[in-house]
C-alpha cells in the first residue's frame, strides 16, 4: 500500500485535476498498485475560508460576497470535470457542505464572535469539499473509490490551529476503518477531530502530516508528496540560480531545510514516517517523470557532506552583555524564561565561552517586546552595571548550512568561513548545534543573496 497526496497547488483547477487523475490512472490504477490518496483543499481556499471568517467576525458584510464567489469557484470546477456527466449527487453533497458553512459563518456575522475552534471548523471545508469534487468525479470516471473524511478518524487535543494527534486511538481508528474498507481512499488532508468530535485542523501544511499518519498506522511502502517542484532542492532557487534537486536526504536533514524556509514538506511529516522507517518521495505534478527527491533514515552513499543552504531572511538580534554574566549561574535560564513566559521564539542562541555576552535572534517583529522583557527580568543587575545595555540590532538574516554528514567531516565549518570572509562578508554570530547537522551564521541582510551564492558555489559542486 502507498500513500500520496497532492496539495493545493496540484489541484488548482479542473485542468490540474486532470493532470492528477492521469497520474493516479497511468501509474497506479493501470499498474494495480494498491494505493490510497491525500488531497489539500483547492489552492487558495483555505486563506479565503479564513478571509471569509475574519470578514464575518468584523461584521463587514463583504464576507457574503466573498463565500458566494467560493461556492461558484467550487461549482465551476466541478462542472467543468463532468462535462456531459450526470453531477446529481456530487451536487447535493456540495449544497449540504456549503448550507453548513454558509450557517456558522453568518452566526460568526450575526454574534461577531470567531474562535479558533469555529476557525477550524470554517477552514474543515476547504478539503471536505475538494475530495467530493475529486471523489465524485473519478466515480464518474469509472474510478472504484471512496471518499472519506479523515476527522473521523484522526483523534487529536483541542488545541485549535495546530492540535496534537493522539496517535493511539487514531492508529487504531485507521486500521480499522481500513479492514473494512478495502476500495481507493480518497481522503481529506488537514483535518481532524477531538475526543468530542469537535473539527480541529493539523496546522497550516498539514496535509502532508495527515498522509504520514495514514502511512504509518497502515506500514504502508510509501508516503509520496505530489507538490509543484522536482523535490527538495539544494537551496532556494529565487535566491540562487545554479540550485538542484536533491536524489536523497535524510528525515533530519530534510525537517532542519524544511524549518528554514523550505516549504517543501511540513516539518512535523518527517516524525511518523521516521518512527516506522517508511521513506517519502517528494514528487512533482507537473513533472511526473522526475524521480523527485527520497526521504530516508540513512543514506548507502551520499555524494554531498552539505546537502542544503537555507535561510532566514528577516531577523534582529538582541544582545546581552556584562562582566556581572560571567561565572554565574542562571542567567541563560532566566533570559530564556522570561521570553518563553511571553511566548517569544527564539531562532538561534550563542554564546561565546567568556560568558560575557549571549546573543540570540527572533523574528523582527518581537525585537523591541524582547528587549524590554529582558530588561524588566534583569533589573536589578542593570541597576547594579552587572549587566550593561540590551542591544538589538536589525536587519540581518540567518543562514544555514545543513548536512548529516557534517558530523563526521572536519572542514566544512572553515571552509564556510574562509569562502565568506575571501569575500569579505561579515559573520556577525555563529551557532552549531552539537549534533552538528546545521552550521547557522548571523549575517547583515545585505549580503544575503551574495553569501548563499557563494556557499552555494563552495560547498555544493555537482
Ligand atoms: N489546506 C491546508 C493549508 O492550506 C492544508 C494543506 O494545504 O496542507 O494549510
Ligand atoms: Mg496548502
Amino acid at each position: 500500500m502507498k500513500i500520496l497526496k497532492f496539495g493545493g497547488s496540484s489541484v488548482g483547477n479542473a485542468e490540474r485535476i486532470n493532470s492528477v487523475i492521469e497520474i493516479l490512472q497511468k501509474y497506479y490504477i493501470s499498474k494495480k498498485i494498491k494505493f490510497s490518496v491525500v488531497f489539500s483543499a483547492f489552492q487558495g481556499v483555505t486563506d479565503k475560508l479564513i478571509e471569509i471568517g475574519n470578514y464575518a467576525f468584523k461584521h463587514n458584510p463583504q464576507y457574503a460576497n466573498e463565500l458566494k464567489s467560493l461556492i461558484e469557484h467550487h461549482y465551476k470546477i466541478a462542472t467543468q470535470l463532468n462535462q456531459n456527466k450526470d453531477i446529481k449527487t456530487l451536487t447535493k453533497k456540495l449544497e449540504k457542505l456549503f448550507n453548513e458553512l454558509k450557517e456558522v459563518v453568518d452566526g460568526v456575522y450575526l454574534v461577531k464572535e470567531l474562535t479558533p475552534r469555529t476557525l477550524d471548523y470554517i477552514v474543515s471545508f476547504g478539503e471536505k469539499l475538494s475530495c467530493t469534487i475529486i471523489g465524485e468525479t473519478m466515480l464518474n470516471r469509472g474510478i472504484d473509490c471512496e471518499i472519506l473524511f479523515a476527522d473521523k478518524l484522526i483523534k487529536t487535543d483541542n488545541n485549535f490551529g495546530s492540535a496534537r494527534v493522539d496517535f493511539k486511538t487514531t492508529n487504531k481508528k485507521i486500521v480499522d476503518y481500513f479492514n473494512k474498507h478495502k476500495k481507493l481512499q480518497i481522503i481529506t488532508g488537514f483535518i481532524s477531530s477531538t475526543s468530542k468530535n469537535e473539527i480541529t485542523t493539523l496546522g497550516r501544511g498539514g496535509s502532508d502530516y495527515t498522509a504520514s499518519i495514514f502511512g504509518a498506522a497502515l506500514n504502508a511502502d510509501l508516503i509520496e508528496i505530489w507538490t509543484d517542484v522536482d523535490g527538495i532542492l539544494t537551496a532556494d532557487p529565487r535566491k540562487v540560480k545554479n540550485a538542484f534537486p536533491l536524489e536523497s536526504v535524510t528525515y533530519e536533514e530534510a525537517m532542519e531545510l524544511s524549518h528554514f524556509g523550505a516549504k517543501v514538506i511540513y516539518p512535523p511529516t518527517m516524525l511518523p514516517a521516521l518512527q516506522k522507517k517508511i521513506k517519502i518521495v517528494i514528487k512533482n505534478t507537473f513533472n511526473p517523470e522526475f524521480p523527485g527527491t527520497i526521504i530516508l533514515e540513512k543514506e548507502k552513499t551520499s555524494k554531498f557532506t552539505v546537502k542544503g543552504i537555507s535561510s532566514i531572511d528577516d531577523i534582529a538580534l538582541i544582545q546581552v552583555q556584562g562582566g556581572g554574566m560571567i561565572g554565574v549561574s542562571g542567567i541563560a535560564a532566566r533570559l530564556f524564561g522570561a521570553l518563553a513566559r511571553h511566548n517569544i521564539n527564539i531562532i538561534l542562541i550563542s554564546q561565546a565561552s567568556s560568558e560575557h555576552s549571549i546573543c540570540l535572534a527572533v523574528l523582527p517583529k518581537y525585537a523591541e517586546e524582547s528587549k524590554k522583557i529582558i530588561e524588566e527580568e534583569f533589573r536589578l543587575e542593570i541597576m547594579d552595571g552587572k549587566i550593561g545595555k540590551v542591544e538589538v540590532e536589525k536587519n540581518l538574516s540567518i543562514i544555514a548550512v545543513v548536512g548529516e554528514n557534517m558530523r563526521r567531516t572536519p572542514g566544512i565549518a572553515g571552509k564556510v568561513f574562509s569562502s565568506l570572509g575571501k569575500n569579505k562578508i561579515n559573520i556577525i554570530a555563529i551557532a552549531q548545534g552539537s549534533s552538528e547537522l546545521n552550521i547557522s551564521l548571523v549575517i547583515n541582510k545585505s549580503d544575503l543573496i551574495n553569501a548563499l551564492n557563494i556557499l552555494h558555489k563552495s560547498l555544493l559542486k555537482k
